[in-house]
């Protein structure tokens, strides 16, 4: 079991790690920025470290004054949250090496999944079904190349091996665009992430983004939870989720949910994971992988009951999972509205002080949010301040208590983008369920 646990994040999920580390009795370190000193946590936290200024590169990122503290503090585990360094191998390393346990999966897992070439080629070895596309790498001779794209057959989309965040890709609709639209890609993934490795798939024209959630105990035992539709995004950032994704059939979840197990017994997974797939006439296909706790992962703890961070803790600390997947059930259905200090129409950022803050609550209502009334919304971070989760039996039912939980929430003194939430919520594309990942936008253009 772990001893004491830093938790290297703020906001929300910050919270929500105190909050499972206080029911496994694990005391928590909060580590800060100088603008995030009123935090929740940092209040409720055992012991606290500001690590640094305002910025992120200077506070968040700086993997030093992050160690320094886990040592000073004689914290045994470090909780990197989402974002951040999160996903960071080289932090995952020297969190490993400097004696401490990075509560997430191994730092070479990280690098594996971190490379999209490595971590499709690690799939398709393992039977996750992959978008159609080049086998790895683009290779260098260009007959080669326009051989494959005609393979694979137009519209096509170049990806960066090393991108992220929606970045470093391109579409490209016909072979006379081909190989400089490859250029392009190539010196912008090689000036943005330091590498110019590009490789070439299928572009889906209306998919949906539906992903698995998985936890792992690197002892050779794994686990899928089922999955959620995340297609509702703006400039590839998820507003909505749901679980389970709406119309997917129980044995197509069931055999792609098996492929993401055996992903990870072959692959040594260790902790929680998810699988993300654009879903397609009935197929799923394998995008990329998440080595991290997600911002959505409440609304698969409300279907299956698990707590996905409490298993994060117990497996960082060497337990053997304790749950078979003959013991997970899918009960009901849980929707999340990511609540987001934005204007509603502009999605321009909106820090400042809350002046009143109201909560929603009733039975299947959860909020996660680590704001209050008199908490001052800082500008240098994300513009996440809660997530309001609904379960309801059905997903009508779980609509239905999300409109009555926004019509609850109140926050004054900064805008948000819960109006823009209420409009979403009673959406007949959207009520309907399996919109594709285009939907919010196009319905955004067409409005404003
Ligand atoms: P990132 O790591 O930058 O998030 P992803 O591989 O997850 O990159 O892709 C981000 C987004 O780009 C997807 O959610 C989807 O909207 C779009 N996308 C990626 N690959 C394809 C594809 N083959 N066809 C259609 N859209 C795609």
């Amino acid at each position: 079991m772990l001893e004491k646990v830093l938790i290297a994040n703020r906001g929300e999920i910050a919270l929500r790690i105190l909050r499972a580390c206080r029911e496994l009795d694990i005391p928590t370190v909060a580590v800060h920025s100088t603008a995030d000193s009123t935090l929740k946590h940092v209040r409720l936290a055992d012991e606290s470290v500001c690590i640094g200024p305002a910025p992120s590169t200077q506070s968040y990122l700086q993997a030093p004054a992050i160690l320094s503290a886990a040592e000073i503090t004689g914290a045994d585990g470090i909780h990197p949250g989402y974002g951040f360094l999160s996903e960071n191998a080289d932090f995952a390393e020297q969190v490993e090496r400097s004696g401490f346990k990075f509560i997430g999966p191994r730092s070479e897992t990280i690098r594996l999944m971190g490379d999209k070439v490595s971590a499709k080629h690690q799939m398709r070895k393992s039977g996750v079904p992959t978008v159609p596309g080049s086998e790895g790498a683009l290779p260098d001779d260009p007959e080669e190349v326009l051989r494959i794209a005609r393979d694979i057959g137009y519209p096509v989309i170049v990806k960066a091996a090393a991108g992220g965040g929606g970045r470093g890709m391109r579409v490209v609709h016909n072979e006379e665009v081909l190989l400089s639209s490859i250029e392009v890609t190539q010196s912008e993934a090689a000036a943005a992430f330091g590498s110019p490795v590009v490789y070439m798939e299928k572009f889906l024209q209306r998919p949906r983004h539906v992903e698995i959630q998985i936890l792992a105990d690197g002892q050779g035992n794994a686990v899928h939870l089922g999955d959620r539709d995340c297609s509702l995004q703006r400039r590839h950032q998820k507003i909505i989720e749901e679980a389970p994704a709406p119309g997917i059939p129980d044995d197509v979840r069931e055999e792609v949910g098996a492929a993401c197990v055996q992903a990870c017994i072959d692959m040594g997974y260790t902790g929680a994971g998810t699988f993300e797939f654009l879903y397609e006439d009935g197929r799923f296909f394998f995008i990329e992988m998440n080595t991290r706790v997600q911002v959505e992962h409440p609304v698969t703890e409300m279907i299956t009951g698990v707590d996905i961070v409490k298993e994060q803790l117990l497996i960082a600390g060497g337990q053997k999972l304790s749950i078979k997947q003959s013991d997970i059930s899918f009960n009901g259905h849980a929707i999340e509205c990511r609540i987001n200090a934005e204007d509603p129409r502009t999605f321009m950022p909106s820090p400042g002080l809350i002046k009143t803050f109201h909560a929603p609550g009733g039975h299947g209502v959860r909020v996660d949010s680590h704001i209050y009334s008199g908490y001052q919304v800082p500008p240098h971070y994300d513009s996440l301040i809660g997530k309001l989760i609904t379960h309801g039996d059905d997903r009508e039912i779980a609509l239905k208590k999300m409109r009555q939980a926004l019509d609850e929430f109140v926050v004054e003194g900064i805008r948000t983008n819960s109006a823009l939430h209420r409009e979403l919520v009673v959406d007949p594309s959207f009520v309907a369920g399996g919109v594709s990942i285009h939907y919010l936008e196009s319905k955004l253009e067409h409005e404003h």
